[in-house]
């Protein structure tokens, strides 16, 4: 497994790949990796000739009073779960050449980086989709693929792949979770064994939601009542039901949606989602499980 740390290097490593006709798999990544990203890094592993893992805390993401200096750096523990998948390169730039001085090109994604994640983390999609068009860059991949577990994200990733000419396709990947529902997240890392019980919760009460709307509710207010009920021991940031293509917010459930929520847990920032898909308009079928073309 090769590290590359500059993206000369990684450009270079990349063009040889594509010389020699094989195709190139891509997991964007911040390091602290758990069973989510491995899942992402296998997908990879299947589709693709050869896989890249970037690890890069990308500072552009984060607001000054989040957590940039404390996010959890694992690096031996990453190096060993990648090359146990079958990572072929890992991408470690340094901020510092990611983001020399005099840096100002920014990519900013319209309507979808609206609502949701935003309301709290204004600058937080202009930071992911620049940091995303620039592992492109220098990563050079046919396939991009990333977690439902950040929706919105993936929406957004995947419009500007399009919308840019990348040529990449993303791939949505399901949600990983703790044997008792807990997504997985590196930030769960941050909570103590209260906060850890008080997290289920998110799980728990989107679970409820699932059962409600299977039951045959579609008033999004109501199913919004519903998680908010099952969250009220935590500090609730969002509970949004929207439409899963456009993030537009929903009053009847009447298409593919989005239920995602967010909310304060001790030191943590979580969140959770689930999508659903009538099965009125589905004639039956239920909502696809495997990975799947991002919405
Ligand atoms: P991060 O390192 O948190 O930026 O996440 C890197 C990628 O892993 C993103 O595409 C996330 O959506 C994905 N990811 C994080 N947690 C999970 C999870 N529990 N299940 C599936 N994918 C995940």
């Amino acid at each position: 497994m090769k590290i590359l740390k500059t993206k000369e290097a990684m450009r270079a490593w990349s063009f040889a790949q594509k010389a020699a006709g094989k195709s190139i798999g891509f997991v964007p990544t911040m390091g602290a990796l758990h069973e989510g990203h491995a899942s992402l890094m296998r997908a990879s592993v299947a589709g693709n000739d050869v896989s890249v893992l970037s690890i890069f805390v990308n500072p552009t993401q984060f607001a000054p009073h989040e957590d940039y200096g404390q996010y959890p750096r694992t690096w031996d523990t990453d190096l060993a779960m990648a090359e146990e998948i079958g990572i072929d390169a890992i991408y470690a730039p340094e901020a510092g050449s990611i983001y020399p001085e005099g840096y100002a090109t920014y990519v900013n994604v319209e309507g979808l980086s609206v609502g949701l994640c935003s309301g709290t983390r204004p600058h937080f999609f202009r930071g992911v989709a620049t940091v995303v068009t620039k592992l492109f860059n220098a990563v050079l991949p046919d396939r991009a693929y990333f977690g439902q577990k950040d929706a919105q994200q993936c929406a957004i990733i995947t419009r500007m792949a399009q919308d840019l000419d990348s040529g990449v396709e993303v791939v949505e990947m399901p949600i990983v979770r703790e044997a008792d529902g807990l997504a997985m997240s590196s930030r769960n890392r941050y909570l103590s064994d209260a906060d850890r019980a008080q997290a289920l919760c998110l799980s728990q009460s989107l679970a409820a939601a699932q059962a409600a709307l299977d039951a045959g509710e579609r008033d999004a207010e109501v199913v919004k009542a519903l998680v908010r009920d099952g969250m009220a021991a935590v500090e609730i940031d969002y509970v949004e039901l929207v439409d899963a293509a456009t993030m537009a917010p929903l009053d009847t459930i009447d298409r593919r949606i989005l239920l995602a929520v967010a909310a304060q847990v001790g030191p943590a920032r979580l969140i959770d989602n689930l999508k659903f898909v009538p099965s009125e308009i589905t004639q039956g079928a239920s909502a696809p499980a495997e990975a799947e073309a991002c919405c």
